[in-house]
């Protein structure tokens, strides 16, 4: 997932002391890495037509226009099954693995990792709402999935990939 990220990105402390645990990079070096495979544009893109008549109009505010929807309402929020992987709901790439999804508690779909470091996710620095948090988007398409955070003590990474139902779909 590292190779798409921006450098904006690597200032969230979040995401500096993640790169130092996972991988034992620091930052700076990680820069010099990540330099020149910063990917500037989507490879799906479509119309805001074709957006809209594919995702339907809730889905189309969350994943084109960076929303959020109300916790403990998708039914992606408690589904169990360890088998198969979820998909980006725009374009199909695979983000992340159905055994890598837990019950975080949040309301939200919780994953704590993708499927392909290197395909599925951009990390990006996102400092609306008067918070700083780390976006993430789907690698192909670039639509909004939800947030990532560090705070999954109890799972093999630490880190809680908080996405939206309706950004996501099960495929086995
Ligand atoms: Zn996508």
């Amino acid at each position: 997932m590292f190779n798409t990220i921006s450098k904006r990105t690597l200032r969230s402390p979040i995401i500096s002391n993640l790169l130092f645990r996972r991988y034992g990079i620091d930052k700076n070096s990680y820069l010099k890495i990540a330099k020149d495979k910063i990917i500037e544009k989507p490879q799906v893109e479509k119309t805001k037509q074709e957006w809209e008549d594919q995702l339907g109009r809730e889905g189309y505010k969350i994943m084109r226009e960076h929303g959020t929807e109300r916790a403990f309402l998708h039914e992606l929020n408690d589904f169990k099954s360890k088998e198969g992987t979820f998909e980006c709901a725009g374009c199909g790439n695979e983000l992340f693995p159905a055994s890598a999804k837990f019950d975080s508690g949040s309301g939200w779909p919780s994953f704590y990792d993708v499927k392909n470091e290197q395909e599925s996710v951009i990390l990006k620095t996102d400092v609306s709402y008067g918070m700083v948090r780390v976006e993430v988007l789907c690698n192909n398409c670039h639509s909004h999935l939800g947030h990532v955070f560090d705070d999954a003590y109890r799972q093999p990474t630490g880190l809680r990939y908080c996405i939206n139902g309706a950004c996501i779909r099960h495929k086995n």
